[in-house]
């Protein structure tokens, strides 16, 4: 089944909020346009500017209506930036809104003018005054003539410093087992497991770190996961990945951790979908797509190039890491241990700015470069693959992940960005910095929020990736 969701940057929400929550109380409109996001199950409208109205454009009487020639005016912009159309209006209440007959009636009739223009559904949205957002596509029937449909979306995401999502209580149901999770809802209260229950999460790479995030989402009352990784669990796996055992070798990692997700589950309705697929292949880029934040837990350029791109361009908040050990020559000692925990997207410096790949070096991977030992040999020892690893450093590292996701979700007393974070080893300190912004000529800020028409496409062939599929 297809799902349907919204999402908008957080600077678009406070414009939208500005304009529609009226201090006289009453309701008001406007249009906008969005790009789609498509995911293999899910379809998303990412709004991507609002079309103010002008004078004599709409009435405002408690509720408001728009003319023939601000519809018009909406769907010529619309047109003229390849994008579909979004009509907007507020009401005086609060939480996810249903439909009026009048706003039924308004939005059944711009559908075939919106759809026809444009080639793209109509999405109506709908804003509460406590600023929790509701949303419809209306997609053509497939057989009969002039028939729209509506398609309730199951959510409303708003990404700046924070991830907000309002959910449709009807399709996505909270899912927890408060006998199980007792000491964690007293911890956030109720509403906080709620929304955490209806979270979709992906991790990417099942290694250490992601094994460990899969684990410690799983108590924490997540109940959908997707897991992205075509690797098999090997021998050499087994120091340092959880849930993973020595049956298990041979067999493929999303496989071995959906195991290990449904013993330590507290959800009573935990879902693991499993995608045997590289990130940088279509199949598993477009699963990602389906989810409202990624855990990063790969360690290549190309990989991480593709989370950058969904990270901006399809506002999806990207949770990302890396440990790196130096040791002397011979392998003997350790002299320092690092990791990183930093979440990238809308508002915050992206994984290339920070210098965790180059853009060279994913270029180099895609075409296979970096799994060419001849190549390999003759690479400068700064750029060559790093995995020496112990399983204390993946669990710390984990644990940070998913801090940052909790933050970034529920912002404790409203702190989302705890900012990026270092921790040494040696010294046993974390260095914070400040959440920075991209450089200027950065391209992934120029894309944000362009959806399916950013105009890049990062995924290809990866024979090491089929290859471990033909293993099976
Ligand atoms: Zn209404
Ligand atoms: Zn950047």
């Amino acid at each position: 089944m297809k799902h349907f969701s919204a999402v908008m940057t957080y600077e678009l929400h406070k414009q939208l909020v500005g304009h529609l929550i009226r201090e006289d109380d009453q309701e008001d409109l406007c249009f906008a346009t969005y790009n789609p996001g498509t995911g293999t199950s899910r379809q998303s409208g990412i709004v991507s500017s609002i079309i103010l109205p002008e004078e004599g454009d709409r009435e405002v009487h408690g509720n408001a209506e728009f003319s023939p020639q601000y519809l018009e005016r909406a769907i010529r912009i619309a047109v003229e930036r390849k994008e579909g159309l979004v009509f907007l209006h507020s009401h005086p209440f609060p939480g996810w809104q249903g439909m009026s007959d009048p706003d039924v009636v308004a939005e059944t009739r711009i559908s075939p003018a919106a759809y026809g223009a444009t080639g793209l559904p109509l999405i109506g949205m709908t804003i509460g005054n406590d600023e929790a957002w509701s949303a419809r596509f209306w997609t053509k029937h497939p057989i009969e003539k002039r028939v729209y449909e509506r398609q309730w979306c199951e959510s409303v995401r708003v990404v700046g410093k924070q991830l907000k999502v309002t959910f449709n209580d009807r399709l996505l149901k909270p899912s927890f087992d408060s006998g199980k999770q007792l000491r964690t809802i007293s911890a956030w209260g109720r509403k906080t497991q709620e929304d955490v229950s209806r979270l979709r999460v992906a991790i990417v790479g099942l290694g250490s770190v992601g094994s460990i995030v899969a684990e410690i989402l799983a108590r924490t009352g997540i109940s959908y996961f997707l897991l992205i990784d075509f690797d098999l669990v090997e021998y050499k796996n087994l120091d340092r990945t959880l849930g993973v055992f020595d049956s298990d070798v041979g067999n493929s990692k999303v496989d071995a951790i959906k195991e290990a997700i449904s013993r330590s589950a507290t959800s009573p309705n935990v879902k693991v979908e499993c995608v045997q697929h590289s990130i940088c292949e279509e199949r598993g880029f477009l699963e990602a797509l389906n989810c409202d934040v990624i855990f990063s837990c790969v360690d290549r350029p190309w990989p991480r190039q593709a989370l950058n791109l969904i990270a901006y361009a399809h506002l999806i908040p990207v949770i990302d890491g890396g440990i790196k050990v130096r040791t002397n020559k011979l392998n003997t000692k350790i002299i320092g241990a690092d990791w990183r925990a930093h979440t990238v997207g809308s508002e915050r410096i992206c994984l290339e700015c920070l210098g965790q790949y180059r853009s060279e070096m994913a270029k180099l991977e895609s075409e296979g470069y970096l799994d060419d030992p001849d190549y390999i040999e003759g690479m400068s020892e700064a750029f060559r693959e790093a995995h020496e690893n112990v399983f204390p450093f993946s669990a710390h590292l984990a644990a940070m992940e998913v801090l940052q996701m909790l933050s970034l979700f529920i912002a404790p007393s409203g702190i989302a960005d705890v900012g990026l974070q270092n921790y040494h080893f040696v010294s046993g300190r974390m260095d914070v910095e400040e959440s920075a912004q991209c450089q200027e000529y950065c391209f992934f800020p120029t894309i944000i929020g362009k959806g399916d028409n950013c105009g890049v496409q990062v995924w290809g062939r990866h024979p090491k990736a089929e290859e471990a599929r033909a293993r099976i």
